[in-house]
């Protein structure tokens, strides 16, 4: 039984929201502040509506530490779960060592002004938590968050030791419009332009943004092109599983998307850095942002699968090589039937309900900074299966011939 305070009123926070409810013996009380007051009070609607659950709303700006510091002592929550945007991670973390309560987020911190993922910035709290004696939960979404467990829990009782890894991600939905993106449209295509990164024996290798394109048969989707793409849980477990010589990160985009992606960002649309506009400076990124469609506003319309999983290839436990292939499908129409959201803020929403359970109830615990393959995979994995996202597990031919 525990009060949770949920930041963020989008797709993610939404469905996050939902599914605490619908497990009101581990979430108590749900409190919900966001920029925006209106958008937690639609949620807070539709969850009384589904649920039968009455939630609190605030209006908040997470990056005013002060005012996140007073909200948090208000509530008085045991955790608070970051489901804002990127730039907000750092000031609610320091709000969180301010009040003494553990921290969970699903992605990791950007500052504005540089298209750079990377942990660093996060991982510097590792002390203060520790000696603050509270936790925090980095990446408890989909990816990272689900393929790191996915890692983790191959490693645990499939190999004694993993050589490659090749994380894929690939949404099939059709949402109906030329261009739109499935979450935070400025995040997403800060992180679809930025430079490929893969790990490979011990080192970065980079190639520039959405060259390397690869065509892959996926189950319940079909063919489709999936690009290499930096994504931050290389980062963390290249440090957490340092015996992979080779981590790679595919997202699968369509002719469509790159069409529109590329002229966008050839006309300067894409730009983050500030230009001015009738006396006034704005962000290209943030102001495309605004014409596009939201992507909480895609599910009405948003038909197909999603279809994200590892596939890994090293030492099985009985000695031999073998290649395991591990992933979950989920339906953009059945996740919108159950919370009012698409499949790809369902798929982040239901593991940072998950992770915030799993600190909720001590089964993942521990003063300091943490990443998601740091924990034993037994339980998330449980419960992944019980709220909405099977896994499967397929034995492969041989390695990947790309
Ligand atoms: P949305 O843009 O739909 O929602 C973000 C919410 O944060 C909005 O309600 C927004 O308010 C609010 N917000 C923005 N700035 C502030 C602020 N300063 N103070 C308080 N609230 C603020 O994004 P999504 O729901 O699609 O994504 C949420 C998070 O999940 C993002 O960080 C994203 O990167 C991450 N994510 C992680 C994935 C994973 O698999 N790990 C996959 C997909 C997303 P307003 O409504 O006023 O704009």
């Amino acid at each position: 039984m525990s009060k949770v305070l949920v930041i963020g009123a989008g797709g993610v926070s939404s469905v996050a929201v939902h599914k605490m409810a619908a497990n009101a013996s581990i979430f108590s009380h749900i409190s919900l502040a966001s920029r925006t007051l209106s958008k937690c009070d639609a949620i807070a609607a539709s969850v009384k509506d589904r649920h039968g659950v009455d939630i609190d709303t605030f209006e908040i700006d997470a990056e005013e530490i002060p005012a996140m510091v007073r909200l948090i002592k208000q509530i008085e929550p045991a955790l608070v779960v970051n489901l804002a945007l990127p730039y907000q991670d750092l000031p609610i973390m320091d709000a969180c060592l301010e009040t003494g309560v553990d921290y969970l987020d699903t992605a990791n911190y950007e500052p504005k002004d540089e298209a750079k993922f990377e942990y660093h910035w996060q991982w510097a709290y590792q002390d203060q938590f520790k000696d603050a004696g509270i936790m925090a939960l980095l990446g408890s979404g989909f990816d990272p968050g689900v393929t790191s467990v996915f890692t983790s829990y191959l490693k645990k009782h499939h190999f004694e030791r993993i050589d490659t890894l090749d994380i894929m991600d690939c949404n099939g939905g059709d949402h109906g419009q030329a261009f739109a993106t499935n979450f935070n449209p400025e995040i997403n295509i800060r992180e679809i332009t930025a430079p490929a990164r893969r790990w490979e024996n011990g080192d970065w290798v980079e190639t520039p943004a959405l060259t390397i394109k690869q065509e892959f048969d996926f189950a319940e989707v079909g063919k489709r092109n999936m690009y290499l793409m930096y994504h931050e849980e290389i980062e963390s477990l290249k440090t957490h599983l340092p015996e992979i010589r080779r981590i790679r990160f595919w997202m699968t985009f369509g002719d469509e998307y790159i069409k529109h992606l590329d002229v966008l960002q050839a006309v300067g649309m894409t730009r983050i850095d500030p230009v001015m506009y009738e006396g006034k400076e704005i962000v290209p990124l943030q102001f495309l942002k605004a014409v596009l469609p939201e992507p909480a506003s895609l599910g009405e319309t948003t038909k197909g699968k999603t279809n994200i999983g590892c596939i890994a290839t090293g030492v099985g436990k009985d000695g031999k090589e073998k290649t395991l292939y591990i992933n979950n499908i989920c339906d953009h129409e059945a996740a919108y039937a159950e919370t009012g959201n698409q499949a790809v803020s369902y798929t982040t929403g239901v593991p940072a309900m998950i992770g915030s359970a799993l600190m909720l109830t001590g089964k993942w615990k521990g003063d300091g900074v943490f990443n998601m393959e740091q924990f034993d995979p037994d339980p998330f994995m449980k419960m992944l299966s019980e709220h909405g996202l099977p896994w499967q597990i397929k034995e492969l031919e041989g390695p990947l011939e790309f």
